[in-house]
């Protein structure tokens, strides 16, 4: 059975000591084993990284761009591979698989344009021939560790801008479904890129402890569950490293009264159930203003979801594929139990759902849930699989104060032809992505991606330009040379401008 290794240094190695199963969760199969690394594995890659630094940070950012433009083509020109080993370890359809490779080669082309992005800042005479400017130099080493659910996106989140800004780079996959990402970092590699700047690390906890604790990793970037993303950024800065951490979310999208109810059916369909709703944006909660907007967005949606076709990730009919893990399945499941158990209504139940020919599969289909309330464990949890809660609010202000006082922060949309009080929403929703008629409000590659509250541990946001001021750290020089014939004596006060 073949084993997926690291890539450090440009060579791919493995540690045999310990690995780990890698499942196709379309069939419940093992296919693969991961290897996971060793702190001593990790701290090759940190010293391959930290030899490869000096170059890299002196190579002009135009030709460190090159290689991102030709990366950004092999990427292109590789997609089916790509999307078809996504398919593979996690399940989802390869149209799926296809569009979150387009949005991670996104933040390639960003990357492509860091000459100008690191454009720094200059002011002529500060003071008598005195000139001051702030430039953007790189940090060094920098490490990102992503989840299974866009093994492709997510690390195009992180790399190409840290790598493009002359840091080095070390990546610490999901063991879940590693492949994907181990084969994106050696396209990076073909492009051109110099040994060393680029690792990619699969493993554990032990990976993920090593790059935390070691010295040379001067910050860390991460997205993956809300407890891990808060263990990440407290250890981080105890290291004091520069850390960002996203976490999970609970994203709400609230129907008011005069809201295009088939319109509004059709994107809550695609936002809650796409790729099983194993997405930090799906929509898992419904709030509806007026019980006469629940009952008829209810009625729409279970028309709707009769047609949801779940299933393997290579048949392009399907909607969905299965969930991460048998783990997983079994949890969402124990979520749509207790929702029965606590007094909601399941009125759509993928509990039992049937895929022909892939009867050992992680699947769930599509469940729509009623009559759910704050106090109920499916509610305040993250429940990540297609299963969306439809909350009764009466009134907008009602509706609004359940968002605010969730835990989670990360997107929310509305759906209503009122301007007004679709500006209001956004105006003053305690979230940090928000939608308007917009049920996934994934900011493009050139805004930056991030929630509120316990969505994301740290200030800066992941990719677009909060990227760049991520991966690099401002100098501000002033200078002024003798030759400019001005000599002053002895200074003991705060240099002023008089
Ligand atoms: P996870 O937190 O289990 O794992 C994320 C990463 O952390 C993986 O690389 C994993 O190996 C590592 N990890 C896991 N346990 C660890 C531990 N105890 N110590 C150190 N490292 C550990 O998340 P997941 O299940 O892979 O991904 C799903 C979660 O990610 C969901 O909560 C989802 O909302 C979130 N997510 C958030 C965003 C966002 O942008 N906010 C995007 C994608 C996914």
């Amino acid at each position: 059975m073949t084993t997926v290794g690291h890539l450090i240094n440009g060579q791919i190695v493995a540690d045999t000591e310990r690995t780990q199963a890698v499942y196709n969760p379309a069939t419940g199969e093992v296919t693969k084993q991961v290897s996971l690394a060793s702190k001593a594995t990790v701290e090759q890659a940190i010293a391959a990284a930290e030899a490869a630094f000096p170059e890299w940070r002196n190579t002009p950012p135009i030709k460190r761009a090159r290689v991102m433009f030709r990366f950004k083509e092999l990427l292109e020109k590789n997609a089916e591979r790509i999307c078809q080993l996504i398919g593979e370890e996690h399940g989802k359809i390869i149209h799926d698989a296809m569009g979150e490779l387009q949005r991670g080669i996104e933040n390639v082309e960003y990357a492509c344009g860091v000459p100008e992005l690191l454009k720094g800042e200059h002011s002529k005479n500060v003071g008598p021939n005195i000139d001051s400017w702030s430039e953007f130099q790189p940090l060094g080493v920098v490490a990102g560790i992503t989840p299974f659910n866009f093994p492709a996106m997510v690390p195009l989140w992180m790399f190409p801008m840290a790598i493009a800004c002359g840091n080095c780079f070390i990546l610490k996959p999901s063991e879940r479904d590693p492949s994907s990402t181990l084969y994106i970092a050696q396209l990076l590699q073909e492009a051109g890129l110099p040994d060393g700047v680029m690792s990619v690390v699969n493993g554990d906890k032990e990976a993920v402890d090593t790059l935390l604790h070691d010295p040379r990793v001067q910050a860390v970037s991460f997205v993956g569950s809300t407890p891990i993303a808060e263990y990440i950024y407290r250890t981080a800065a105890a290291n004091c490293k520069r850390c960002q951490a996203l976490g999970g979310a609970k994203n709400h999208a609230i129907v008011l009264p005069d809201a295009d109810i088939d319109n509004a059916v059709n994107q809550l369909i695609g936002a809650a159930f796409g790729s099983s709703g194993e997405r930090c944006m799906a929509v898992s909660v419904a709030v509806t203003v007026g019980d006469a907007t629940a009952d008829a967005l209810i009625l729409k949606m279970r028309e709707a979801m009769a047609k949801l076709k779940v299933g393997h990730y290579q048949d392009k009919q399907n909607d969905f594929g299965p969930l991460i893990t048998r783990e997983h399945q079994q949890k969402v499941i124990g979520y749509i139990d207790s929702a029965q158990e606590q007094g909601a209504q399941v009125v759509v139940d993928g509990r039992h759902v049937q895929v022909s020919a892939c009867e050992g599969g992680f699947f769930v289909g599509g469940t729509l849930i009623d009559q759910v309330t704050p106090d109920m464990r499916c509610y305040k949890e993250e429940i990540f699989g297609p299963v969306l809660l439809v909350v009764r609010a009466q009134n907008m202000k009602q509706a609004m104060q359940l968002i605010d006082d969730h835990e989670y922060g990360n997107g929310t949309c509305i759906f209503t032809r009122d301007g007004e009080a679709a500006r209001y929403f956004s105006d003053n929703i305690k979230v940090g992505m928000v939608g308007i008629n917009v049920p996934l409000p994934v900011p493009v590659a050139y805004h930056s991606f991030g929630g509120w509250k316990r969505s994301l541990f740290g200030d800066l946001h992941a990719y677009g330009p909060d990227a760049v001021r991520f991966y690099s750290k401002r100098k501000t020089v002033t200078q002024r040379w003798p030759s400019s014939g001005v000599r002053e004596g002895a200074e003991f006060s705060m240099p002023t401008m008089k």
